[in-house]
């Protein structure tokens, strides 16, 4: 059964509300890096203080912040037996990184799940979310960097985890339930 698993895509794709459905189907944590340091801010901790700036303008966080973050979390009890990431790895050094935490884990990945979305329906999407949801980098300016961000350094790591044989690519475009009957049906599991 794969139980490790990450979800990658653009913003806009859908992971969050994607992730949320699987880590139900699936019994396993969704691990979202963008919530956490939403919840930092939101309580302005040392690691609020440290990554709003940078989420602000659509800028990736540091990868020592980010993946420092996540080595603590994936170490908790309720990740040992699987999880979803969601948003993480974001670049190359945070894929080594991850490789570092699982393997001194004595563990490996199953499975990457590639979430596709057209750009101008992510846009539209997202700017729609700013007008519901009001989040502080939902304008357009910093929607149209945090997409270029996602073009430059995150869109190649999917070519990482092809060579691995780990990726597997899933179209988001359509309702809530079908994309999730395609990620289930991807990984192998029925809903
Ligand atoms: P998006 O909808 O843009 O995919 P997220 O909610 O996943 O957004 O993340 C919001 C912000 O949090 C990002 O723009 C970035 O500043 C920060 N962030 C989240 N995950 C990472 C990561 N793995 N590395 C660096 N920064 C991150």
């Amino acid at each position: 059964m794969t139980s490790r698993l990450i979800l990658v895509g653009p913003p806009g794709a859908g992971k969050g509300t994607q992730a949320a459905r699987l880590s139900e189907a699936l019994g396993v944590p969704a691990i979202s890096t963008g919530d956490i340091f939403r919840a930092n801010v939101k309580e302005q901790t040392e690691l609020g203080r440290r990554a709003q700036r940078y989420m602000d303008a659509g800028e990736y966080v540091p990868d020592e912040v980010t993946n420092e973050m996540v080595r603590a979390r994936l170490a908790e009890d309720d990740a040992a037996g699987g999880f979803l990431l969601d948003g993480y790895p974001r670049t190359a050094d945070q894929v080594a990184e991850l490789d570092g935490m699982l393997a001194d884990a004595g563990t490996s990945l199953d499975a990457v799940v590639e979430l596709t979305a057209d750009t101008d329906e992510v846009v539209a999407r997202l700017l729609q979310r700013a007008t519901e949801q009001g989040r502080a980098d939902d304008t357009e300016v910093v929607i149209r960097r945090r997409l270029e961000v996602y073009a430059e350094q995150t869109a190649p790591l999917t070519d990482i985890y092809a060579q691995r044989g780990l990726l597997t690519q899933v179209d988001g475009m359509g309702s809530i339930e079908s994309v999730t009957e395609r990620l289930l049906s991807a990984l192998g599991a029925s809903s």
